[in-house]
């Protein structure tokens, strides 16, 4: 057995683990598993475990459906919440086909490519992630309601902060599965909630995201209460984005790193590659219908397309700051993304940028609320798609999109989104009878 294998294997005996859940993401960034018995893993780490993936969203559906899991050793963790005799681990996998080829549409191989490529020309990617939430009450079934569990806003104390306990375990949690936590508060939403941890490279950080958002949920519901990562849950209520701070350095020299507002050559072409192909990366990065009512303009949540140094508002924001975390922020994306087809596409794009020596339009000063006052400065500016199904025409009409996800993915992705939102269009809701009904 490989040296890895075995270590794997003391890992699993010395911490008396039963029960090993062989993880990975799909196409529209769920998590998936499927547990096996800790006698299976020697055989499950020599030949991966198969699986019919007919049934998993955005995997094919007839052409290749028998394929693999292949456990990444470097990724097992001890699951805390689960009984401490007889443990549970999970180990993130990737997906190959049963002659061990990859499967070009596991969300993880392509960034892995996608990083890969940027690795080739002397780029290394850091990402990390802003990941807000709500915590609501649930029903008597247990099931989630929309009620917030606080009337608390933006950095507000117990006792107005009824989610301090839960968020308390929640990094507990988290730290116990060797993340390091830097901040944690509550939102300017009733109920909502951050958690921010450290950046780390970008396939590290995208594992991470999904953790997070698996430790957020199960540790919500043991405190009896529901976390929910959807963008947009209360209509007057800010919205929970998902912010990705993005750092690129070549030969140790940190491309964001900028002197009192001035950025170097390199750094504008990436931001005008990301601003260029926003738009295209928007349905991936805002998958869902109801991630268009966050970007409406307000609260907060970015609804044109600009860059700027410490204004909240802008797509991009530079902070200005000088210490080891020189980055730039984009604030669009929401947290029900695939992290890492997210972060693939924003790699491809400012690389891209980059290449081309792509032009930096000027830095945007004013707020979305400055904006919004005055049309004629709307009029110059342009905006990310209002819809979803903007989002995907765009992404349709953005090449770039298909040479990162792959044109089987891209196509997938598009059909099975214009479906969800057919659905949702042919759907009358309640504002319809609200506004016609007496009317018409
Ligand atoms: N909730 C806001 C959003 O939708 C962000 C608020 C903040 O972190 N300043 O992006
Ligand atoms: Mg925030
Ligand atoms: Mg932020």
């Amino acid at each position: 057995l490989a040296k890895n294998i075995l270590e794997a294997m003391k890992f699993i005996e010395a911490n008396d683990v039963k029960f090993i859940r062989l993880q990975f993401c799909d196409l529209f960034g769920q998590n998936r598993n499927i547990a096996i018995t800790a006698m299976q893993m020697e055989r499950a780490l020599a030949s991966g475990i198969p699986f019919d993936a007919s049934l998993v969203v955005g995997f094919p559906e007839s052409r290749q459906t028998d394929l693999v899991l292949c456990p990444d050793i470097s990724t097992i963790q001890l699951l805390p919440w689960r009984p401490q005799q007889g443990k549970v681990a999970r180990i993130l996998c990737d997906i190959r086909y049963p002659n061990g080829d990859v499967f070009e549409a596991d969300s993880r191989y392509i960034l892995k490519e996608t990083i890969k490529q940027a690795e080739a020309l002397g780029y290394q990617f850091n990402t990390s992630a802003d990941c807000e939430f709500y915590l609501f009450k649930q029903d008597e079934n247990g099931d989630p309601t929309t009620i917030p569990t606080d009337q608390a806003g933006y950095f507000d104390l117990a006792p107005y902060d009824r989610g301090e306990n839960t968020r308390r375990e929640i990094c507990l949690t988290l730290e116990d599965m060797g993340f390091e936590i830097e901040s944690s508060r509550h939102e300017a939403g009733r109920g909502q909630h951050e958690i921010d941890f450290k950046y780390d490279d970008a396939l590290s950080s995208a594992d991470k995201i999904m953790t997070f958002k698996t430790v957020v949920k199960t540790v919500a519901q043991r405190n009896g209460v529901h976390a929910s990562f959807l963008p947009k849950p209360l209509m007057d209520e800010p919205g929970s984005g998902m912010h990705i701070h993005v750092s690129l350095s070549k030969d140790g020299h940190d491309i964001f790193k900028n002197n009192s507002g001035i950025l170097g050559e390199d750094a504008k072409h990436f931001i005008a590659g990301v601003l260029s192909h926003v738009k295209g990366m928007t349905a991936i990065t805002n998958p869902l219908v109801n991630s268009y009512k966050r970007l409406t303009g307000g609260k907060e949540a970015p609804r044109h397309i600009g860059w700027g140094f410490g204004n909240r508002t802008s797509l991009i924001r530079i902070p200005m700051e000088s210490d080891e975390y020189y980055r730039f922020e984009l604030r669009g994306p929401d947290p029900t993304c695939n992290p890492y087809l997210t972060f693939a596409l924003i790699l491809a794009a400012g690389l891209e940028g980059i290449a081309k020596k792509m032009v930096l339009v000027d830095e945007l000063k004013l707020g979305e609320d400055e904006i919004n006052k005055d049309p004629l400065v709307a009029d110059t500016l342009q905006e990310l798609p209002i819809t979803l199904m903007e989002a995907l025409t765009a992404m349709a009409a953005d090449p770039l999109m298909r040479t990162v996800l792959g044109e089987d993915l891209a196509e997938k992705f598009i059909e099975l989104k214009t479906a969800e939102w057919m659905d949702y269009i042919k759907t009358v809701h309640p504002w319809e009878i609200d506004r016609y009904l007496l009317t018409y």
